[in-house]
C-alpha cells in the first residue's frame, strides 16, 4: 500500500502504521460478527489521516465509513474512496446541495432536515434516522420516531436507509443506562415495525459498545477509537487486549548540553535541577499537539529505550527532557507516544496525566506535524 517511508520534511513526525488498522478492524469483525463493521474517520481519522485509514479499513473489510462533516465526506469521495459514507449529524442547511453532491448518507432528526433534503435531492438520498434514547446529543425523541419515518416516506427524493441511536455509557458496561437506551431504542423499532418500516440499516454501537455489549451491535458497529488500536476506556480494557495503536509520536533530539545543579528551566523556570545532568531538546511543542502541561503532570519520553521525564513546562515548538549521565546525541529518536525497545507510552498514559481521553489526544495531534505512512512498523525506523 505504501512504500518506505520518505524522511519527513521535519524531524518529528506522527507515525500510522496502517497494517495495525487493517488488524484492528479484523479484530473488530469478529467481536461484532455477524453485525458488520463501519469505520469511523471523522476529525482527520482521529489525528491519523482519513483518507489513508479508509482506506486500509475498506480493505481489511470495513463495509462503510462514517464522518462527522459533509466536508469530511467530500474529501474521501474527492480521494477517490467510493465506500457507503454515513455523515453522523445533520448537515446545516447550506450544506444540503453538497451532501447530495458527495453522495454521502445523511442523518436526519427534525422535519426541517428531511424537508430541505428532500428538495435538494434528484435521486434518492439515502437517510438514517437518529433517536435520542439518553444521550441528548442530537436526535429526535423517541414519540416523534414514527411521524418523522412517515415523512421520509413519504419523499420520492428520500429513501429511509437506517435507524440509529447513540449511546452515552458503553465505555462502563456494568452501567444499566445502557440497557435502558437499548430499551428505548427496541421500543421505537417496534413501532416502525407495526407501521411495516423496516429500514435495512439498525446501528447503535461505538467501539466501547461494539466490545462490550452484545445486545447494541445489530446491523453494523460504527468503530472510531478502536479502529485506531486504542482502549476506549478502563472499563473496556480487558475487551480490547488484541487492539494494536496504529500512531506513534517521534522526534529526533535537536540539541544536548549539560546543565548544572541548581539551574532551573525553560519559561517560568519551574523545573530546579538537583544534580548536574544531561538535557536533550525535542523539536516538538505544544502547537503540535503536545500539552504544556505534560511535563508538570509527570510526562515521560522515550529515548534510547528508556523512560526520561520532560523538564520545564512544554514550549511551543520545543520541549525538553532530563536524560540523567546517559549519552544522548542530537539525531537519536525519541518517542513520546509509541514503543522503543521494551518501553512504551500510549495515548492513554497521556489521557491519564491530562484528565481527558485518549481520543483527545490523538485529535490533538496539530496539522503542523507530517505524518508517515507505513505498513507494519518492523523495520521502518529511519
Ligand atoms: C464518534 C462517534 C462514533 C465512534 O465512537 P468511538 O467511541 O470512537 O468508537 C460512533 N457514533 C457516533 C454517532 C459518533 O459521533
Amino acid at each position: 500500500m505504501t512504500g518506505p517511508a520518505c524522511p519527513p520534511p521535519r524531524p518529528a513526525w506522527a507515525e500510522i502504521d496502517l497494517a495495525a488498522i487493517g488488524h484492528n478492524v479484523a479484530v473488530l469483525r469478529r467481536a461484532a460478527a455477524p453485525a458488520a463493521v463501519w469505520a469511523v474517520v471523522k476529525a482527520d481519522g482521529y489525528g491519523h489521516g482519513a483518507v489513508p485509514v479508509a482506506r486500509a479499513a475498506i480493505d481489511a473489510g470495513a463495509e462503510g465509513l462514517c464522518v462527522a462533516l459533509v466536508e469530511e465526506a467530500a474529501v474521501l469521495r474527492r480521494a477517490g474512496i467510493d465506500a457507503p459514507i454515513l455523515v453522523l449529524a445533520e448537515p446545516p442547511p447550506h450544506q444540503y446541495g453538497d451532501i447530495v453532491r458527495a453522495q454521502a448518507r445523511a442523518v436526519v432528526y427534525t422535519e426541517r432536515a428531511i424537508d430541505g433534503l428532500a428538495a435538494a435531492a434528484r435521486t434518492p438520498l439515502l437517510v438514517h434516522l437518529k433517536i435520542d434514547t439518553g444521550m441528548h446529543r442530537v436526535g429526535a425523541p423517541p414519540a416523534d420516531a414514527v411521524t418523522l419515518a412517515r415523512r421520509i416516506a413519504s419523499r420520492p427524493s428520500l429513501l429511509l436507509d437506517g435507524v440509529m441511536t447513540h449511546l452515552a455509557v458503553a465505555d462502563e458496561p456494568a452501567d444499566p443506562y445502557t440497557g435502558r437506551q437499548l430499551d428505548a431504542f427496541d421500543t421505537v423499532l417496534d413501532a416502525l415495525r407495526a407501521e411495516g418500516i423496516e429500514p435495512p440499516l439498525v446501528h447503535a454501537a461505538n467501539s466501547a459498545a461494539a466490545l462490550g455489549h452484545r445486545r447494541a451491535r445489530y446491523g453494523f458497529v460504527r468503530a472510531g477509537i478502536a479502529v485506531y488500536g486504542i482502549v476506549p476506556g478502563p472499563g473496556v480494557a480487558h475487551l480490547s487486549t488484541e487492539l494494536r495503536p496504529a500512531l506513534s509520536l517521534r522526534a529526533r533530539v535537536s540539541f544536548v548540553k549539560r546543565v548544572g545543579a541548581g539551574e532551573r528551566i525553560s519559561y517560568g523556570l519551574r523545573h530546579r535541577f538537583t544534580a548536574d545532568t544531561t538535557v536533550a531538546t525535542l523539536p516538538l511543542g505544544y502547537a503540535d499537539g503536545v500539552p504544556r502541561r505534560l511535563s508538570a503532570t509527570g510526562g515521560e519520553v522515550l529515548i534510547g529505550g528508556r523512560r526520561r521525564p520532560i523538564v520545564g513546562v512544554v514550549t511551543m515548538d520545543q520541549l525538553m527532557v532530563d536524560c540523567g549521565d546517559d549519552v544522548v546525541a542530537p539525531g537519536d529518536e525519541a518517542v513520546l507516544i509509541g514503543s522503543q525497545g521494551a518501553e512504551a507510552v500510549t495515548a492513554a498514559e497521556w489521557a491519564a496525566r491530562l484528565d481527558t481521553i485518549a481520543y483527545e489526544v490523538t485529535c490533538g495531534i496539530s496539522a503542523r506535524v507530517p505524518r508517515v505512512y507505513v505498513d507494519g512498523r518492523g523495520d521502518s525506523h529511519r
